[in-house]
Formats: C-alpha cells, structure tokens, sequence
C-alpha cells in the first residue's frame, strides 16, 4: 500500500486562530501549558505501533520546551516549522512572513542540530491573495511545505488548487508541495484527515475516505494537535459555531489515531519527499 504521512501540529491549547479571545503572544509564556504532557503522549501512541511522523513545531513552544524537539528527533521523528508566531499568512507581508518563517527554522536547527526542510502555515492560511508565499518560503530556507488546503475553509484555502503532491517553481527555485488531502464527494472537495475534520466524522467513513484516497495513487496526509487527545483542556470562549469546530468530539481523537495507525503504513513528509524526489523535481 502507498504509504500515507502522519503530522502533528506542535501547538497548545491557547493557539486557536480568529478569535477574539484568544491571548496575545506576550501573554503565552504565563499561560498554564498543557502541550508537554500531551505531546508526549502522543509520541508514545506512535510508539507503540513504531510509527514515525512529522512535528510542526511552531517556533515559540520550541523555545519555551526544547526538550520536546530533541525527544521528538530521537525517538525518529522530522522535525518541521509551523512557523515562530503562528500569524495568519494573509494578515503578514511578505517581509513580515520570510522573518518569522526563517527565525523559526534556524531556532529549529539549533535545537534539533539537523536540517529543517518543512513548513506548515497556521491555519492554512495561504489564499489567492498571498501568491508570494512560495517563492517567500523557499527565500527562507524550505525544502517542502505543507500549508495548502485546495477547498473552501474558514481560513482561505485554495479552492482550486491541485490535490496531488506536485514540485512547483517559484523565482527562488523549486519547492515541494504538499496539498492537505481532500476527496471529493459529490462533486464537493472535503477533507476528512485532521483537526476537526477527523473529530466530526466517524473512524469508518475516515478509513472509507482513505483508502479511496490511496486508490488515486495519493498519500493520506493526517494531522492532528496535541490538544485534540486531551478533552479536559481550558476552553476559550468563541462564537457557538466556533466552539463546535474548535470542542467537537475531543474524546474520539485517541482512539481514531490508533485505529489509523492499526490501518494504514505511515511515515514523515521528509521520508516520502526523499523517495519521490524526482516527481518533485527538487533537489
Ligand atoms: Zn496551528
């Protein structure tokens, strides 16, 4: 079977995007942070059935817990950027966004002692209005990236964007894109592999959704955060609408990412791009 890729957004449960609740970034470091413990649960999960994955680390929690990078490298896991302030890319400017993605990857480096080739953008927050955002990232270093999400979404998208892993030019040089998987139904584009995504629908018609991906030739690109396996965590207020896509079904996340790793061969973006290498057209 293709393998599929397994991802974790390396975030807290303060880092929701477009609510006006949400604390400041001057106000995190005082916040009572639950990632390390859920983190670390989550990398034993993996281990029990020795599934590797990429970690999105977004740069500020690195630097609050660089333990949790170098745990993650040496229990065989890609250590990847979610950038260092997890700001949208569409309210950035291009020079706002090289910054933050370049300071990101270096503190990244630094800690982990490797290389950092990925990235994933908040909230897949790359629009038609953000046509610089490949080119910029490459300019900051990036092998690969993970930030395109080719539907309609609450954050942007791209709604007509290609589905498929593909390499893609940009003044800069050649990057490695990786499109966040969605399947289409009834002439509709959906997502069903991560985030609230996979806390609404039920595991079978997950598995359905994946194997009807794979058919395709396509990997299944899963995400998930570190508070999604903890439904005990603080609630922010929000909108109704906004608290079911942020709280919905909390407590089915474990047990949907074991049975996915039951079902499916998994592995990190890094190791995919590096057997495919030359359908990417990357060096
Ligand atoms: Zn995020």
């Amino acid at each position: 079977m293709t393998h599929s890729i397994f991802s974790i957004d390396v975030e807290d449960w303060y880092h929701i995007l477009d609510v006006p609740s949400a604390p400041a970034l001057a106000a995190w470091d005082a916040l009572p942070a639950r990632v390390e413990d859920n983190f670390r649960r989550m990398l034993d999960i993996l281990g029990e059935t020795g599934a590797r994955a990429t970690c999105f680390f977004i740069g500020h929690v690195a630097k609050r817990f660089p333990a949790l990078v170098r745990e993650a490298k040496a229990r065989g896991h890609e250590i990847a950027s979610h950038s260092y302030e997890h700001r949208l890319v569409y309210t950035m400017t291009p020079a706002e966004f090289v910054e933050d993605a370049r300071r990101s990857r270096t503190l990244l480096e630094d800690i982990s002692g490797g290389p950092v080739l990925g990235f994933r953008a908040s909230g897949f927050s790359v629009t038609e209005a953000t046509p610089w955002f490949f080119e910029k990232l490459v300019e900051a270093g990036y092998t690969y990236d993970s930030s395109t999400f080719p539907a309609s979404r609450g954050h942007g998208g791209l709604k007509s964007g290609e589905l498929a892993p593909h390499g893609r030019d940009t003044a800069a040089g050649r990057l490695a894109e990786f499109p966040v998987t969605v399947t289409e139904v009834l002439g509709k584009r959906l997502c069903f592999f991560g985030g609230g995504y996979l806390r609404l629908f039920p595991y079978p018609l997950v598995k359905r959704m994946s194997r009807a991906v794979l058919a395709q030739g396509r990997p299944v690109i899963f995400y998930i955060h570190p508070r999604e396996i903890d439904p005990d965590h603080p609630r922010l207020p929000m909108s109704a609408s906004r608290r079911f896509k942020t709280y919905v079904n909390l407590d089915t996340t474990e047990g949907k990412i074991r049975r996915i790793l039951a079902d499916f061969p998994v592995t990190t973006f890094g190791d995919y791009l590096a057997e495919h290498r030359s359908a990417f057209g990357v060096s």
